[in-house]
């Protein structure tokens, strides 16, 4: 068995198309973002056009039919331009998985596919109030009555749910069994009853759109329920085997952005009479950075290419996204204070990435939840 780290010609277009998009359309308009908050519907819209987006839906429904690994090489120059533009149009992701890891080919051609005409979007509705973390602490009910199922409760922290078409939402259906009890359901986000609350004011990642959801006895058909009965926990926790790597990979780009910045400014100041770049505490912090991008992206590239090949790769996943993250942040950092006084300044490039990385350690899982996943893993062998 051969070992390569050489990307296909195909992937290699790709991923150019992806910098490119990255480079000329994100990160010329990123700031304004950034500042205003405002939600960057033409870029999407010129990524959707581009195939940057949904590259994942089979191609049965239409789709590209990309595996993880692929996506990983588009969301790296994604994260690369902007991680806030990249989660608002990395979104659709999370909550599509769900549906093609357990819907039928009925329910996947029925919410899928529509993804492949239009530039629609859609969230997953998981986390509540008091329910983070804690999956299993959902409150939101699912009651069956007849060919629908009546839908009440709260989610909080929604990605794009002021945008999306349909939601991904976890509810109890059996509220005495636990994670067992939980069921996972598509949303039509025009049902009656459902209130979207404001786009919640972050400290980073400002593009994108987070807000809280009610459903008010929101009356579900039958036919929208994944799997079945109980399969919701399931299903929700599957997802992020193969979104994690994702995450992890716009975690790469933003090192790599932020270790790039730093190696520019660092040759350009000048302290005592040289470069800092000279200076040995200045040139290990580099190193530091330059290794950590390297180091997270193998750990990526492993995840991508391990559920790609079928086969079980929740470790990988959360080390990928609890180093990716975790490093990230770091070298974030790290840049910031290579500037100086510079670094804390928004004229400059690396204050918008150290508040940017910040929510890559708290999304999709913190990096607490990936560290007692990877102690599972590893104990329980
Ligand atoms: C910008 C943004 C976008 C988001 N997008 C979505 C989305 O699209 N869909 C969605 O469903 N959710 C989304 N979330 C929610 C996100 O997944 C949760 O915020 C996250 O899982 C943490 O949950 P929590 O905020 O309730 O924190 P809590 O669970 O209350 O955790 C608080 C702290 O305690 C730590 N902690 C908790 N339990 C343990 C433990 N057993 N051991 C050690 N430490 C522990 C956590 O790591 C954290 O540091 C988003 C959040 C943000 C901020």
């Amino acid at each position: 068995m051969s070992v390569s780290f050489a990307l296909s010609p195909e992937q290699l277009e790709l991923q150019k198309l992806a910098n490119s998009f990255a480079r000329d359309v994100i990160r010329p308009a990123a700031g304004h973002h950034d500042e205003t908050g405002e939600w960057p519907d033409a870029i999407m819209k010129k990524g959707w056009e581009l195939g940057l987006m949904n590259a994942h839906i089979p191609e049965s429904c239409g789709g590209m039919g990309l595996g993880t690994f692929d996506g990983c090489l588009i969301d790296e120059e994604l994260g690369w331009g902007c991680t806030g533009i990249a989660t608002a149009m990395t979104a659709n992701t999370l909550a599509q998985v769900p549906v093609m890891v357990a819907g039928s080919e009925a329910q996947k051609k029925k919410f899928l596919s529509p993804f492949t005409e239009a530039p629609l979007l859609c969230s997953y509705a998981v986390t509540e109030p008091n329910a983070g973390s804690d999956v299993a602490a959902v409150k939101t009910t699912a009651v069956k009555k007849g060919d629908k199922y009546v839908l009440n409760g709260q989610k909080m922290w929604i990605t794009g749910a002021g945008h999306a078409a349909w939601f991904f939402v976890l509810a109890k259906t059996d509220p005495n069994a636990g994670h067992k009890g939980m069921s996972g359901f598509v949303v039509d986000a025009k049902s009656p009853g459902i209130t979207i609350g404001k786009k919640e004011n972050n400290m980073g990642q400002r593009a994108s759109d987070t807000r809280g959801i009610t459903f008010e006895d929101v009356l579900v058909p039958a036919e929208n329920l994944l799997a079945g009965e109980g399969e919701g926990f399931k299903i929700a926790m599957k997802a992020f085997d193969h979104t994690r790597p994702l995450v992890a990979a716009a975690a790469v780009g933003l090192a790599r952005a932020a270790t790039e910045h730093a190696i520019a400014y660092a040759r350009e100041r000048k302290a005592f009479g040289k470069p800092i770049a000279e200076h040995q505490g200045i040139a290990f912090m580099l190193a530091d950075m330059a290794a950590s991008v390297e180091a997270s992206r193998l750990l990526v590239w492993r995840a991508g290419w391990e559920i790609d090949q079928g086969r079980r790769n929740t470790i990988y996943a959360a080390m990928a996204k609890k180093c990716g993250a975790d490093w990230a942040m770091q070298v974030a950092i790290d840049a910031v204070q290579i500037f100086g006084g510079n670094g804390f300044n928004k004229e400059y490039p690396v204050e918008k990435l150290m508040r940017d990385a910040k929510v890559m350690q708290i999304y999709e899982g913190t990096s607490q939840i990936q560290r007692i996943i990877i102690a599972r893993e590893i104990l329980s062998r």
